[in-house]
């Protein structure tokens, strides 16, 4: 290894450059706070927080500061192995939003970027959701909404919790919603078919089509599976960012009427959360809030 990079925050970005003082460097790359030269070892901090140290004695010097960062966890694939060029596909994307959330519905987006598209959603500034606001997720599928065809499935929380009741696991919902979505889209760009589909995985591809066993029409040509779809295909990315979008508004409207702002997650602060909610509309009205299944249902009664 030849460089090290340490995660660290804007303040200490910030005392470090005032350590580096005598060594900063007048051009810096873009993307970088500042840059320097200090005992032959380079060190340039980016406003992403990222620093790296580069040549001799860069572990070193980067101790001072922090730890490195873990490597970013490998993607894995289920099924059939990726085709080698199914970056630059064009492509159905799928993925989910929702499901570990105690409050709010779990949303599934399926979309279409065919590949000529791909230069277009970079433009709109698709990318993984993780690494984007709310605000920022909300003013991106505005634009998105008009540019790909997609399938939206909204499972709200009464759905749920039946469906839950009768003894269905969340994966074989999410299969089920993935599946449908996909039919949906498929029909909507027929004649025109997509040449790869990729599912964002959540389960391994044998669990996923053994939760779809009996169902009318399973789609499963070209399909193929893999954790961390969006740094595979642009529009695992651009689905996941439409299932954000809706679930935000979803849930803005259940805060709307719990008429306060129910936490998203599953801590403590939902915790409160559903035990304020228990307190003013009863128990039952749970049902219409939550997945009452959640370990949050016992821990908001205690609480009260
Ligand atoms: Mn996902």
């Amino acid at each position: 290894m030849s460089n090290t990079v340490i995660q660290v925050s804007s303040d200490l970005i910030h005392s470090m450059k005032k350590h580096y003082a005598d060594s900063l460097l007048e051009k810096i790359p873009p993307g970088a706070v500042f840059a320097a030269k200090h005992n032959s070892c380079s060190i340039t901090a980016y406003r992403s927080g990222k620093v790296m140290f580069q040549g001799k004695m860069h572990a070193e010097e980067a101790m001072k500061w922090g730890k490195p960062s873990d490597p970013p966890a490998k993607r894995k694939t289920s099924g059939s192995p990726l085709p080698p060029n199914i970056s630059r596909m064009s492509l159905i994307g799928s993925d989910e939003v929702g499901t570990g959330d105690y409050f709010g519905p779990i949303t599934v987006v399926s979309a279409y970027v065919k590949k000529e598209q791909i230069p277009l959603l970079k433009e709109l500034g698709v990318k993984d959701s993780k690494d984007l606001s709310d605000i920022q997720i909300i003013k991106i599928a505005k634009d998105l909404l008009h540019v790909i065809p997609y399938s939206l499935l909204l499972l709200r929380n009464e759905k749920y919790n039946k469906l839950q009741a009768s003894g269905m696991t969340q994966g074989k919902m999410k299969a089920l919603l993935h599946n449908q979505a996909l039919n949906n889209l498929l029909k909507k760009i027929t004649p025109e078919t997509p040449e790869a589909i990729l599912i964002d995985q959540f389960v391994e591809a044998d669990t996923y089509y053994r939760h779809l066993k009996g169902q009318a029409e399973i789609v499963k040509e070209n399909v193929f599976f893999s954790t961390k779809g969006e740094s595979v295909h642009i529009a695992v990315a651009a689905a996941s960012i439409l299932a954000r979008y809706a679930f935000v508004k979803s849930f803005d409207d259940l805060s709307n009427e719990a008429e306060f702002t129910l936490p998203k997650g599953a801590g403590h602060q939902v915790d409160q959360a559903a035990a304020k909610l228990i307190k003013q509309k009863g128990e039952a009205a749970l049902y219409k809030y939550a997945k009452v299944h959640f370990a949050n249902t016992e821990k908001a009664k205690k609480l009260i």
